[in-house]
């Protein structure tokens, strides 16, 4: 069980290699990195949590982002894990990364796998009810991915709440609502990238034998990209959207920073998101936050205000 004196805001930075367009461009490799907690670009250092170099492994990255919170929830606390970044750099992967390789599986399928291993380890007075949703706010409004009838459609009132036995089942639920969310859209690319997607583990555990019950959720989003849009182009409905993110990005980025700060104010309110996630923010509440950013020269400036975001939320 986690100290609950220990600051439950965790700031993890992680780049990812340099892709083959990159490469092809002529792109240089910029991050400099020093011990495991601080990484230098254009001059300046900036230090968080834990800071992964490009090697960095899948099973590394949930280790030091999700262990102790996976542990935590299971111990009735509730928690929050983001990836943070702008469009290709890595979001999805640290989050999902391949669902269905050993090796590749993001924080996500981890994450179940070491629930149920946990359930599985544990003796029969005790009764696990898993139940997980999934859903996107686009332009600050929910899309249940789990609804297929609905078809895509937004809605106003509760996500389905659909209960789970295996990691396999979970897996299956993922894909289903991934396919789901591809139906919706025409370009998914596009789309994932202005939108949020949101993965909700809700554990209750009660012991049959003293009655003792406890409750535990933990929402996993994958953040809509945090780039700039270039204010000459955009107009009307790009605009909006462009506008919407950066609303949603900075009123997250204000409450994280209250919560480290310790404000007495936290301005939930300010957009759906925060008001969604206000019960697994703060408080007594663990919240892993990855940023992450493309190692390039052409993305300095993108990859500048990512580690801003990550310093202001220390
Ligand atoms: P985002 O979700 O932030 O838009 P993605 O996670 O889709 O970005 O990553 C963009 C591409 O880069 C994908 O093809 C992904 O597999 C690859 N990639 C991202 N991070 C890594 C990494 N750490 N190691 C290897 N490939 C990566
Ligand atoms: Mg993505």
């Amino acid at each position: 069980m986690a100290d609950p004196a220990e600051c439950t805001i965790k700031v993890m930075c992680r780049f990812r290699p340099l892709n083959s367009s990159e490469v092809t461009r002529g792109d240089k490799y910029i991050p400099k990195f020093q011990g495991e907690d601080s990484v230098v670009i254009g001059g300046k250092p900036y230090v968080f949590d834990r800071v992964f170099q490009s090697n960095t492994s899948q099973e590394q990255v949930y280790t030091a982002c999700a262990q102790q919170i996976v542990k935590d929830v299971l111990g009735g606390y509730n928690g929050t894990i983001f990836a943070y970044g702008q469009t290709s750099s890595g979001k999805t992967h640290t989050m999902e990364g391949n669902l269905h390789d050993t090796d590749g599986m993001g924080i996500i399928p981890r994450i179940v796998q070491d629930i149920f291993n946990y359930i599985y380890s544990m003796d029969e007075n005790l009764e696990f009810h898993i139940k997980v949703s999934y859903f996107e706010i686009y332009l600050d409004k929910i899309r249940d991915l789990l609804d297929g009838e609905c078809g895509g459609c937004f809605k106003p009132h509760g996500c389905t709440e659909r209960f789970v036995s295996s990691p396999e089942e979970v897996m299956d639920t993922i894909d289903e609502g991934k396919s789901n969310r591809h139906v919706a859209v025409t370009n998914m690319n596009e789309h994932s990238s202005r939108s949020h997607s949101i993965f909700l583990i809700n554990v209750k555990q009660e012991n049959t034998q003293t009655e003792q019950k406890l409750s535990g959720k933990l929402y996993l989003v994958d953040l809509a990209g945090s780039e700039k849009v270039s204010k000459t182009g955009a107009e009307g409905a790009v605009l909006d959207e462009a506008k919407n993110i950066n609303k949603s990005l900075s009123s997250l980025g204000n409450v994280i920073s209250a919560l480290a700060e310790g404000s007495a104010y936290v301005p939930y309110r300010d957009s759906k998101m925060t008001r969604i996630l206000q019960d697994s923010l703060g408080g007594n509440c663990r919240t892993t936050i990855v940023i992450c950013c493309s190692p390039s020269s052409y993305n300095e400036a993108e990859s500048k205000s990512t580690l801003m975001f990550g310093q202001r939320a220390k």
